[in-house]
Formats: structure tokens, sequence, C-alpha cells
């Protein structure tokens, strides 16, 4: 049997049921050995994380501590610069040269993936998972993904195995309509950390502990 490994990079600014959610169906519905949940470090995509890098390691930590199969890496926090996706691919490819490898993402995220560096290697070398987001649907991805997208459904069905990448899956899950940036908002105009149903119980006492996200 071939080891499955889920790979999933995010800001975790904080980390919140979403995720949680969105890395344990990934798990179950491609029969995943482990998710390693990466937070970001010198962050590409995205604007500058309010929160520093080994806070949002330790609230990923607190969130996944009580589910044996998903883990933490802080690859992407420990290398100099800017991180890409297609860089952090390439250490778990050598850690692990015979798994099948999985990045997960959101929906919105992959109306975005045209303009990641190098994706075209990064969908050859991995296999893209992706959850269902708000509104965004695979019928607004860039045309530069039009080649790609049947192809790697296709795979994904008529090859399943196999440690190679270029397989496109589309999570089943029921969407999990929360943010990172609603979260912050709420905490931001003063609603107490524990009163956030989206926010792990776990986290919570993080966020409280350290002051996290005051207004
Ligand atoms: P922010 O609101 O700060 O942008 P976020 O909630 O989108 O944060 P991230 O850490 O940026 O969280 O997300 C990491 C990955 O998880 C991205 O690919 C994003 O699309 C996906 N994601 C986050 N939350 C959800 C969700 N509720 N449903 C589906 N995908 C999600």
């Amino acid at each position: 049997m071939t080891l499955k490994i889920g790979l999933f990079g995010g800001t975790f600014d904080p980390i919140h049921q979403g995720h949680v959610h969105m890395a344990q169906a990934f798990a179950a519905e491609l029969a995943l050995d482990s998710v390693i949940l990466i937070p970001a470090g010198d962050p590409y995509h995205k604007e500058q994380p309010r929160t520093a890098a080994a806070h949002r390691l330790a609230m990923v930590e607190a969130a996944i501590a009580e589910h044996p199969q998903l883990a933490a890496s802080d690859c992407d926090m420990v290398r100099e610069g800017a991180t890409y996706t297609v860089d952090t691919v390439q250490i778990f490819r050598q850690l692990f040269p015979q798994a099948q490898l999985w990045w997960l993402l959101g929906m919105d995220s992959l109306l975005q993936l045209h303009t990641w560096r190098h994706w075209q290697t990064l969908v050859r070398q991995a296999n893209i998972a992706v959850a269902a987001r708000g509104a965004d649907s695979l019928n607004q991805v860039n045309p530069a993904l039009h080649d790609w997208l049947p192809e790697a459904l296709a795979k994904q069905a008529q090859q399943p195995e196999g440690n190679d990448g270029g397989r496109l899956y589309l999570l089943q899950a029921a969407p999990y309509a929360v943010s990172a940036t609603a979260i912050r908002s709420a905490l931001a105009a003063g609603t107490a950390v524990h009163e956030v149903a989206d926010i792990p119980p776990p986290v919570a006492e993080y966020i409280a502990r350290h002051g996290l996200y005051r207004p």
C-alpha cells in the first residue's frame, strides 16, 4: 500500500474549526496516513500575518493535540525569505520519497493557483485536494488551469494509487463557513474568546492566556 501524506499550508491566524474539519475530511476521504499542518512563516500570497509565527504554530499544535492523524510542521517558518509551496512540497518529497503527497486548499485558494510560483511544477509533483468554500466554484478557475483540471480529475478517478502527482480531488464534505478574518474581527470588536464558537477550545485558552487579538 502506498503511504499517503496530506500537506495543509495556511496562515492559521488563528487556526479554526473550518481548518480542523477540512483536515479530518481530507484524511478520511483520501485514506491518508497523516495530514501535516504547515503554518506560513514569511508569507507570499497574503498580507503580513498579524500574529507571530511561533504563536500560530502553538495554536495549531493545541488544536490538533487530540487528533492523532494530524501533525504540525514548522518547515515554512524556519526557511529564510519568502517560501513557496512548490519548494515545501520538494522538502516533503525528500522526506517521504515513496509517498503519495497531497496538498490541501480551499476553493478560494484554487482560484488563485495560477498566480503561485511554478504552479505547473507543483501540480505535477503533488496531488491537489480542494475543499468547497462559500460561493467560489470550479467554473471560476483561471483559463490557465483549463487543460490541467480535467486531466487531473480523470487521473484521480482512473489511477488513484501511485506515488506520483498530477491528481485533483474535490472534497465531498459539506462546506464549513468560517474564516480567520471573521474570528479576528469578532475578537477585535471585544467578543469574549470563549464565545466565538469556531475557535477550538484549546486554541481559545491559548488566545486568552497570551492576550492575542485583543481590541
Ligand atoms: P484569513 O481569513 O485570514 O484569510 P483563512 O480562514 O482563509 O484566513 P488560512 O489559514 O488563510 O485561513 O487558510 C489556509 C487554507 O485553508 C487556504 O487554502 C484556505 O482556502 C483554506 N480554508 C480556510 N478556511 C476554510 C474554510 N472554512 N473552508 C474551506 N477552506 C478553507
